[in-house]
């Protein structure tokens, strides 16, 4: 049995709780740190903001949200048990279920008892005397760790936009991010959606059938393909764990491979054969077959050309009314560079009577009033606002901490200019310092559960590595981290990733520096297990100042 949070953690010489490890968030990163650092044997503390385990999972309940990733994938990977005792009821889980998942995982681990919920993290500083993090809390708890991991996420700082009257609008006011415990009922409303990235696009459909009008303000389309979700049946079981020891080898290989070595590498198929394709892909359903169709469609404009008057075609075809299907069809950047939203019936909710979409392009919103939402043209009355307007992404939820470095150096001021990390893993001046998914890393990209794994997996290695050789600081070189930035960099600029504004790059949020964050190259994992081979390449370790006056003396 495992040991609780007060036995877990020792009360140190300052008095304060003092523990080896503490991970900030219990999503899907946060939960498996706790259980794998603990089955490593070192002391670990949980502190988490909800009121329960799940990360984003907990937090998006909007209608509709679902995840886009098929469920028998987005599931933990290492754990033979978990795979065995749980089993997905659809293609694509809805996030009751996927939250429901999290809380088996957190029980049947017995993870509660290391979390202390409902505690914000305010602030992590390293005390250089005693090499240790001093980490705060909003209810002013003050513990120390050797090592702290942020597992905070992503997609967890909700954006909200400062659009001018907001305060005064009389009606509810909602955040796909942020929706609340109890069912929203839009039964005889009329309800306004703002956004429609890939929460919009899943809301939007429900939030239609429920309302007597909705009013979908749109500022850029995007591009959306079907999920045709269904029950799994017990083939698809099957089959998938048929397929699951190759699968978990490809894990292993090359988690993200979407860049080939030169931008033109692969031939160019003929039109008609990449149309067909799509038509299958279409029919078939979910994004992955799309953004793996052909091995240069996020690099070569040609190709990406074809996806994206595939996928506008299937909107004229789908939508009535051709004023609004072109208002839907995304135009002046390519196919998948942002995320591509996986939807049911989304063109289709606009051939809905009670459904309009206003075109943000043609007529901005100038004022949120009382009654409801004034665009250039015209005044909207709305019982009910729905923000579907994401996230500070990636650095976001980091930032929001007061991390304090070496010097007292502030991870704010380190990253002014963007991000800047060794692998996504670690920051330059901040020892012992790990973010699971962190900017620089294959991060928000493909399956967040896998990319959380491999991230927990490598940052136990290495505090093992550590304690084995009685090591007590890691962090990476200076030189490493600028090389390291560079390659991210480099590799994104050989795709079409950059020519949109996405969240990807920060730009959604104004003043953000726009960097390209996640880590899209080839064999990110070859690269992160060589660069430990190489006896932890880039990075310096530090002999703990106790053994060093040993020495010494
Ligand atoms: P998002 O993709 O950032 O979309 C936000 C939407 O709000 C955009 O349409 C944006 O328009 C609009 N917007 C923002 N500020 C606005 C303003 N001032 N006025 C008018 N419109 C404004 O956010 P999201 O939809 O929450 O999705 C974020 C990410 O979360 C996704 O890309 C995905 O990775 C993840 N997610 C996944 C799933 C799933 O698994 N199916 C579901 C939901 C979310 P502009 O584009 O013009 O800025």
């Amino acid at each position: 049995m495992a040991a609780s949070v007060q036995e877990q953690a020792g009360a140190s010489e300052t008095g304060i709780d003092a523990c080896d490890v503490v991970v900030v968030g219990a999503g899907f990163g946060g939960l498996y740190a706790l259980h794998k650092l603990r089955e490593n044997g070192l002391s670990v503390r949980g502190l988490e903001a909800a009121p329960d385990v799940g990360g984003t999972w907990y937090w998006n309940r909007y209608p509709g949200a679902r995840c886009d990733v098929p469920s028998l994938f987005y599931s933990y990977s290492w754990s033979p048990e978990l795979r065995r005792e749980w089993r997905w009821t659809n293609r694509y889980a809805g996030q009751d279920e996927i939250l429901r998942y999290a809380q088996f995982a957190a029980d049947r681990l017995d993870l509660r008892r290391l979390i202390q919920f409902d505690t914000r993290v305010v602030s992590a500083t390293f005390d250089e005397r005693s090499e240790r993090w001093i980490v705060e809390t909003d209810h002013g708890g003050r513990l120390t760790a050797r090592f702290v991991i942020m597992a905070t996420g992503g997609l967890s700082v909700p954006n909200t936009p400062d659009i001018p009257g907001v305060a005064d609008f009389k009606g509810e006011i909602f955040h796909t991010a942020r929706w609340p415990q109890e069912p929203v009922n839009f039964e005889g409303k009329r309800v306004g959606v703002i956004g429609t990235g890939s929460s919009g696009i899943q809301a939007i459909p429900m939030i239609a059938q429920a309302a007597k009008q909705l009013i979908v303000f749109q500022r850029t389309p995007n591009f959306s393909v079907p999920a045709r979700n269904r029950p799994l049946t017990d083939e698809d079981h099957r089959s998938f764990d048929e397929g699951l020891e190759a699968y978990l080898a490809s894990l292993e290989q090359s988690d993200f491979g979407r860049v080939p070595p030169t931008a033109f590498a692969a031939e160019v198929p003929p039109r008609d054969v990449q149309w067909k394709h799509y038509e299958k892909l279409w029919q078939e359903g979910g994004s992955g077959g799309f953004l793996k169709a052909f091995p240069n469609i996020l690099v070569h404009p040609g190709v990406n050309d074809v996806a994206a008057d595939f996928v506008r075609q299937k909107i004229r075809e789908t939508v009535k009314d051709p004023k609004t299907a072109a208002a839907l069809s995304p135009e002046g950047y390519p196919f998948g560079v942002k995320r591509l939203c996986v939807d049911t019936d989304y063109f289709d909710t606009y051939n809905r009577a009670n459904v309009e979409l206003v075109n943000l392009r043609e007529e901005p919103i100038e004022w949120i009033a009382a009654a409801g939402v004034d665009t250039a043209k015209r005044s909207f009355d709305l019982d009910a606002l729905v923000f579907a307007t994401g996230f500070d992404a990636v650095t976001g939820a980091l930032l929001a901490v007061d991390i304090r470095g070496r010097d007292g150096a502030t991870l704010k001021d380190a990253w002014s200019e963007g991000p800047q990390t060794y692998l996504g893993l670690t920051v330059a001046g901040f020892p012992n310092l790990f973010t699971i998914t962190g900017p620089g890393s294959p991060s928000v990209i493909g399956n967040v559960i896998t990319n959380c794994e491999y991230h927990v997996d490598w940052i136990t290695e290495c505090v093992t590595h550590m304690r084995r050789h009685g090591l007590a600081t890691i962090e990476p070189d200076e030189e490493a981290q600028v090389a390291w930035g560079r390659h991210v960099a480099e590799v994104a600029d050989r795709t079409l990733f950059p020519k949109a504004n996405s969240w990807y790059l920060g730009v959604n949020i104004p003043g953000k520096p726009r960097v390209f964050m996640p880590y899209i190259g080839e064999g990110y994992r070859t690269t992160c297990k060589e660069i430990v081979a190489d006896n932890y390449r880039g990075f310096t370790f530090g002999v703990s100042a106790d053994r060093e006056r040993a020495a010494a003396e």
